[in-house]
């Protein structure tokens, strides 16, 4: 017996006419190029939106084919979203920050048809041109007074593509499960592979990120979004925000902590994102200017850390500096990209602060949609008791099952599951918990030491800026963690007082055998931390 309700497709579009309908007049508020700042609102990009649509289409853009950015957080940003993905193109979003020869190979894989850039890039997509064999047009972010004189074939300014589209286009019907977007893993392990999302699995996330016990995005929410929106879909709150009518403030090209500061208070931000990174250099902003700022301007309920494992100093101070809750998610490309997400449960009520960090340094519980699973090297599925550590592995309908090329080559086993490369436990609460990525797992004497454990205990010291742990051979136990560490600014700590410092927080055998000090650490372009750099770079070192 089949139910009898309608049949309405879950679409993108269905999104933005609900949030210009129900929350036109919410601001949308952007950091455009050149210091201009813009205050659109949910009815307007709609409306923008439309017109770029039926500019697109006249212009040859025809269903399913791939419309590329390389571009910021902006509202032209966010009708791009809407407007390609709504008359049934895909909106493949390109990190920029990658190395050019791997922008030219994600935008030839995936025969991008037009390309839109932000200015800022105009140089790369210059030099990028003669070896895009499939982009027709190029679209640059700007007013037609700003357009640059740019040898690109059918180069026009954004803004006059808007002001020439139809008033009256209306939004076509499309089946969900056509594809709306893409994005590419960022290739540490060979090249980059796409993943092609759809208006379904986009629409279903959605839900998930609003869920109270998802990110809890409401109507009531200014949302800072400090995460690319080029970095899976900025984690999917461009959608979500318009699903419940938050207020979005987009920060252009900067995530310096004087911009996110300045706009957190100006625009009574109640919500952030964004990766570890960006959250250290907020913090140091606040370090070095805290005579100058009152921080009780500052209305953040909270963020969300994701990305790479949260630094439990960033939980702490999100929490006593700002009565901000940290909510740490985590996911991946493959992954739409939440799949867990760490709140809490009512046997949390009444512990203390202390004993509510430990739960939010944990990776979070599966969202309803969402299965997920440890797996030992034979295949069984292991217990979740919070002690057997195996491969994570997800399923669900926002899970990848094929790469974009490769659609004879399924990415799930016969069960269905995607298996991650992570290695985690999961306990009895469902509270998943990452150990390491399974090419970073430290094997020593036959048994694992984590590297993120190890990371977040360093980072517990208060001179301790940033922790990398890679394995380094030993001859009788194969491989001993070597901790890594920069500094805070004007500290110079010794290598036995962090060593000190850890001893009574990890198992003996645990300990780092030595620690050096670097400046910086080299980052990928989504700002996690190159391990497989530094373990070129220590290649040699042995730890006796
Ligand atoms: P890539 O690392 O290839 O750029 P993604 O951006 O999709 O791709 O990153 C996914 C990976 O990031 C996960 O497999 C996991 O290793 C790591 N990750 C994401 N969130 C977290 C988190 N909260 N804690 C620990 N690791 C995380």
């Amino acid at each position: 017996l089949q139910g009898l309700m309608q049949p309405s497709q879950l679409l993108i579009s269905g999104l933005i006419r609900h949030a210009a309908l129900h929350h036109g007049n919410v601001e949308i508020v952007s950091q455009l190029h050149g210091g201009e700042q813009r205050r659109s609102n949910w009815r307007t990009v709609e409306n923008r939106a439309r017109r770029l649509a039926s500019a697109l289409q006249a212009g040859g853009l025809q269903t399913s084919q791939r419309v590329v950015t390389l571009a910021w957080n902006t509202d032209r940003h966010l009708e791009l979203y809407y407007a390609v993905a709504g008359m049934g193109s895909v909106l493949h979003t390109v990190n920029p920050r990658l190395f050019p020869e791997q922008i030219r190979y994600i935008i030839e894989h995936a025969a991008g048809e037009t390309l839109c850039f932000d200015l800022d890039f105009a140089d790369l997509v210059v030099q990028l041109a003669p070896q895009l064999s499939k982009v027709k047009r190029y679209v640059a972010l700007c007013h037609q007074e700003q357009l640059p004189k740019l040898d690109l074939p059918g180069l026009c300014a954004y803004e006059e593509l808007v002001a020439s589209g139809r008033e009256d286009y209306v939004w076509p019907s499309l089946d969900e499960d056509q594809a709306s977007s893409m994005c590419y893993t960022s290739g540490t392990t060979g090249n980059p592979k796409g993943v092609l999302y759809s208006h379904r699995s986009t629409v279903l996330h959605s839900y998930a990120a609003c869920a109270v016990d998802g990110l809890r995005l409401n109507a009531r929410d200014s949302v800072l979004l400090a995460v690319p929106m080029f970095h899976v879909n900025a984690w999917g709150v461009p959608y979500a925000s318009a699903m419940c009518g938050a207020k979005l403030v987009l920060p252009g090209a900067g995530v310096s902590g004087d911009r996110l500061y300045a706009l957190m208070r100006d625009e009574g931000c109640t919500f952030s994102l964004g990766v570890p990174t960006v959250w250290l250099g907020f913090f140091q902003y606040i370090d070095q200017n805290r005579a100058s700022l009152n921080l009780k301007d500052i209305r953040l309920e909270r963020v969300v850390v994701g990305g790479s494992a949260a630094p439990r100093p960033i939980i702490e101070r999100f929490e006593r500096e700002f009565g901000a809750f940290v909510i740490q998610a985590w996911g991946m490309t493959e992954t739409g990209p939440l799949a867990t997400v760490c709140n809490l449960l009512p046997q949390h009520e009444g512990q203390t602060l202390e004993q509510r960090f430990d739960v939010q340094c944990r990776q979070g519980r599966a969202i309803f949609g969402l299965e997920v699973g440890v797996f030992n090297a034979e295949n069984q599925a292991l217990p979740h008791d919070g002690k057997h550590v195996g491969e994570l592995r997800v399923r669900g309908p926002w899970v990848v099952s094929a790469y974009y090329g490769n659609p004879a080559g399924s990415a799930m086993d016969e069960e269905g599951w995607f298996s991650t490369g992570d290695v985690a436990c999961i306990d009895a609460d469902g509270y998943v918990q990452i150990t390491d990525r399974s090419k970073d797992v430290i094997k020593s004497g036959g048994e694992w030491i984590s590297s993120i454990d190890l990371e977040n205990t360093a980072l517990g010291h208060t001179k301790v800026r940033e922790a990398a742990v890679i394995g380094v051979g030993h001859s009788k136990w194969q491989e001993r963690p070597l901790l890594i560490v920069v500094p805070e600014p004007g500290q110079a700590p010794t290598s036995e007082e962090i060593l000190t410092y850890m001893k009574d927080k990890v198992a003996k055998w645990w300990l780092p055998d030595e620690v050096v000090f670097m400046e910086e650490l080299p980052h990928t372009a989504t700002g996690k931390i190159l391990k497989m750099q530094l373990r070129e770079q220590f290649k040699k070192h042995r730890l006796v």
